[in-house]
């Protein structure tokens, strides 16, 4: 047996960090996060916790998600740092100390030994600040909260980042509904090898490939935005689908499984563009979307046509907004854009 230093160098030289093994294990934290926040969503009675304006149940998820994602990834990668959405300080403001033991208990379900202070060093593993050099993981445990308290699409979207660039996604989806008539999708995308659809249960690593669509034709354009008017600015989605001549229904959802419906081959665009000049988006936002859209034959870059990059730190400060297409109408949406 290996130990230590020798230890880690030999799992160094195990791993290939572009491999569909270390997304087989991106999987399997990922479908862990996802059983938690299915099991916290199910307690929610529909519509009630948003006319009671209590947000105690997704920050529960959001928490006891990020540990055992952490957690995993830690014992799988331990020399990979994380930056993730959440922090154990939490705990410290306002309801938080009321919560710790809500989510210490969600966090036993997966992860029966733990302690309360190995679920808030857990959780603080995502202090990671990422940067333009080596290898880290980004993780946003429960992307969409709103969608998450309404019953709706929510996403567990975990990414891996090289030099600023993202080599590797898991794109858990609980509640969206897949081509073939599935509830819950999880999306794995591998640089270079393409992005598979797989099924949110069970061990199946293979899953099928996914693929954007190949419409070409702007006035059967698929907006995917936001449903929230503070993430993206409504009135320039509307001025580009006025200048493009689409006629397409837009779908509104919250999360990163817009990004997952364009990989799908079910929207052709995902629009983003500050609702506040300066605004920068955060990475978790959008690494794992971003890679899944590339990798079924996409593309995404900022509203000038730059490529995304994930170098700059916990926010894409290089970049201003977000255009995701099926590629094949990505030079007319830019255009569209700019005199939009
Ligand atoms: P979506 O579900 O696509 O609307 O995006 C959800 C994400 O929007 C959240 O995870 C937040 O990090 C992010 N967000 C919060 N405020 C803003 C804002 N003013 N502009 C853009 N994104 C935001
Ligand atoms: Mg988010």
């Amino acid at each position: 047996m290996v130990r230590g230093a020798a230890a880690r160098e030999h799992n160094g030289a195990m791993q290939r960090f572009d491999s569909p093994l270390v997304a087989a294990a991106m999987v399997d934290a990922v479908r862990a996060g996802a059983r938690i926040c299915r099991a916290v969503q199910a307690t929610l009675s529909a519509g009630d916790s948003m006319k009671k304006d209590d947000k105690s149940p997704v920050t529960v998820a959001d928490l006891a998600t990020q540990a055992v994602v952490a957690r995993r990834l830690a014992a799988a990668f331990p020399e990979v740092p994380l930056v993730g959405e959440e922090d154990s300080k939490v705990f410290e403001e306002g309801d938080g100390p009321s919560l710790v033991q809500t989510v210490l208990g969600w966090v036993r379900k997966e992860w029966p030994a733990a302690s309360e202070s190995d679920m808030r060093a857990a959780i603080d593993l995502g202090r990671g600040e990422g940067g333009a050099r080596g290898r880290f993981f980004t993780l946003d445990p429960i992307d969409g909260t709103k969608g998450f308290l309404r019953g709706g699409q929510y996403a567990i979207a975990l990414a891996l980042i090289e030099d600023g660039r993202v080599v590797a996604c898991v794109l858990g989806c609980p509640n969206l509904v897949t081509p073939n008539g599935a509830t819950g999708a999880v999306l794995v995308a591998v640089r270079g090898a393409g992005t598979r659809l797989l099924p949110i249960d069970g061990d199946d690593h293979a899953g099928v490939a996914a693929r954007v669509s190949t419409q070409g034709d702007p006035v059967k354009l698929r907006l995917c935005e936001s449903v929230d008017p503070g993430h993206t600015d409504q009135s320039v989605s509307k001025a580009v689908l006025a200048r493009l001549g689409v006629l397409a229904p837009s779908v509104r959802m919250d999360s990163q499984a817009k990004y997952a419906v364009l990989a799908l081959g079910e929207g052709e665009l995902y629009l983003r563009t500050p609702t506040k000049p300066g605004r920068s988006e955060w990475i978790w936002d959008h690494a794992a979307g971003v890679i899944c859209v590339e990798e079924s034959g996409g593309r995404v870059t900022d509203l000038d046509g730059k490529p995304l990059d994930f170098g700059t730190g916990r926010a894409l400060t290089a970049n201003r907004g977000i255009v995701g297409t099926n590629g094949v109408l990505h030079g007319r949406v830019l255009a569209a854009v700019k005199t939009a």
